[in-house]
């Protein structure tokens, strides 16, 4: 580990693998570690996340960040998230279930899939990826086609929340890959 430098960690889904370097900091004074309410929150674009870390390397930090850098309507809704912890484990065993269930779609449709610590997955569906985003484009299905990115050719990441859009997007994914022309 560099001393004289500080080394970012970014656990944007510390939640869903429940694995954090958060425990370690106390012996690791140049690390910071970055959570975001954007993920297992559900508060995606409201710009709202905290950073954890020894006070001297956040000083430097702090300096740097401008007053009023929280906007009002992130205040009350982070106190309202942490004051709803519930629906954040059940949005959690709702992204366990959808993986579950993908996993199994893929195996059954001869895909090959890389196992998620995050709520999402990523799935090579080989020459069939461009078929299988458009069709499921199509069906109001959106999935990130990665296939002609450098090293993921082929790929697709498909987002694992809520169980009954997963099973939609399993079904989707049915039909396009098994149903008749
Ligand atoms: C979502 C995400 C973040 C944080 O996003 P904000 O919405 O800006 O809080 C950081 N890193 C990764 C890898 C992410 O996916």
């Amino acid at each position: 580990m560099p001393k004289d430098a500080i080394v970012f960690v970014d656990e944007a889904y510390a939640e869903f693998s429940g694995v954090s370097l958060i425990p370690e900091l106390e012996r690791l004074p140049n690390v910071v570690v970055g959570r975001t309410f954007s993920k297992a929150f559900g508060l995606a674009g409201l710009r709202i996340g905290a950073i954890t870390g020894h006070p001297d390397a956040l000083e430097p930090i702090r300096l740097a960040v401008p007053v009023y850098s929280v906007n009002i309507a992130a205040v009350v809704a982070v106190q309202a998230a942490l004051q709803d912890l519930a629906y954040m484990e059940q949005y959690k065993a709702e992204v366990e279930e959808s993986k579950t269930r993908l996993y199994a779609a893929c195996d059954r449709l001869g895909l090959r899939y890389w196992k998620s610590a995050a709520n999402f997955v990523l799935v090579n569906a080989g020459e069939r990826a461009e078929r299988l985003a458009h069709g499921a484009a199509a069906r109001g299905i959106y999935v990130r086609n990665r296939s002609k990115e450098p090293g993921r050719e082929g790929c697709l990441r498909v987002g694992a929340g809520v169980v009954a859009h997963t099973e939609r997007c399993i079904d989707v994914f049915e039909e396009v890959l098994c149903g008749a022309e």
